[in-house]
């Protein structure tokens, strides 16, 4: 079997109305498919990080002519040549976001070829796996009554749990939380909050999971004071509280606390993720299959956790395909926690397949049994959110 054809498609969706992190503001959702075509037949498709498009031009005017022609099977040498002829610029960020929808296709295609669903392929741990609702971001005229009622949303729906955004506040301690775009729009006192944290937990129940999400907008002195003034609420973790490259920040950090600290989506790959687990920077490790070298490399990470004695709940914010492939992913390590299932609307997410996800009345979720990610794309969607 060889590979044939490489296409990828770019799409994006408004958010309408925008919503925001600590970390930044929405205003469109995007998206990189990446789509294999082998000489027998079979196809395959990934998601790849879109990395406002370089992922693309990296994909289509680099990566492409290294993977025509190729076994699509050696999966694993495919994924060692990419790392290792781009090291002069990739290691991470964009060759790691390409990686990721590259890596996904061939294990889509591989699963085809074994008629087995991936997370069987990868030799399944669990059948079904628990999902927490993210949600619960800062928009314009959106207080803490309307974000408790989305909360009792998910409560009704029958999520167990339920993350939400923390930290935009005016001052963190933090230089870098000025320099995200529109810093001043929907910014709270860290006061409010405690409060928004509060209805969220009423709204849930003493029994829910319930994490918070900084991205890693405070210095580690406030996340420390913050991080201390939410021990009441009872949280699950803190994801990045910290500056991504501030490793000795975070461990300082996961050091004081009695929550557990949870990261970093924007760190990706193995030696990402080797520094923030052995320097004790986190607790919980959340690689995103799409930013960080697809099945492959996050099966690594989530070895070298497991050899650690942490857990790994994948950072998965992105279309219905990161969605599935980190479904399998979570459903095949021993060390799986919970799947991010993003309840902001989406599109990209909701509209693109088929046979959409559904939510057990359990509050659990399967992956799909058919080969491969198990998966098929609505044509017309993908033509109406094409990006020219
Ligand atoms: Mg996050």
């Amino acid at each position: 079997m060889k590979i044939v054809d490489i296409r990828t498609i770019a799409l994006r969706s408004a958010c309408d109305p925008p919503y925001a992190s600590a970390g930044g503001f929405l205003s469109s959702r995007a998206g990189l498919i990446v789509e294999i075509a082998t000489d027998g037949g079979l196809t395959g498709i990934g998601e790849a990080g879109f990395a406002g498009g370089a992922a693309q031009t990296l994909i289509e005017g680099e990566l492409k002519a290294m993977l025509l022609g190729e076994d699509p099977l050696l999966i694993e040498g495919i994924w060692q040549r990419i790392f290792a002829r781009t090291r002069h610029y990739g290691r991470r960020g964009v060759v790691m976001s390409a990686l990721g929808g590259i890596d996904m296709a061939l294990w889509d295609i591989a699963g085809k070829v074994a008629k087995l669903p991936l997370y069987r392929l990868f030799g399944a741990c669990r059948e079904r796996v628990e999902p927490y609702a993210s949600g619960g971001f800062y928009a314009p005229g959106k207080g803490v009554e309307e974000l408790a009622a989305e909360a009792e949303g998910y409560r009704a729906r029958g999520f167990r749990g339920m993350k939400m955004k923390v930290g935009r506040n005016p001052s963190t301690g933090s230089p870098n939380r000025h320099f995200v775009a529109d810093a001043e729009l929907c910014e709270v006192e860290p006061e409010e909050d405690l409060a928004r944290v509060a209805a969220v937990r009423r709204a849930l129940g003493p029994k829910a999971r319930l994490m918070v999400d900084a991205n890693c907008a405070w210095s580690p002195a406030f996340a420390i004071e913050r991080g201390r003034a939410l021990e009441p609420y009872g949280l699950s973790w803190i994801e990045e509280p910290v500056a991504t490259d501030d490793i000795a920040g975070s461990a300082a950090v996961a050091d004081a606390l009695a929550t557990p600290i949870a990261g970093y989506e924007t760190e990706n790959g193995l030696f990402g993720f080797r520094e923030l687990i052995l320097r004790g920077a986190i607790d919980i490790a959340q690689p995103n299959l799409s930013l960080s070298g697809g099945f492959s490399e996050c099966r690594r990470i989530a070895a070298l956790a497991q050899a650690c004695g942490k857990m790994v709940a994948p950072h998965a914010f992105g279309t219905a395909i990161l969605l599935v492939a980190s479904l399998h992913f979570l459903a095949s390590i021993p060390n799986g926690l919970v799947l991010e299932f993003d309840q902001n609307e989406n599109p990209l997410r909701d509209a693109l397949l088929r046979e959409p996800l559904t939510l057990g009345k359990d509050g659990l979720i399967a992956p799909p049994e058919r080969p491969g990610l198990g998966i098929a794309l609505d044509p017309a969607l993908l033509e109406r959110y094409r990006i020219p």
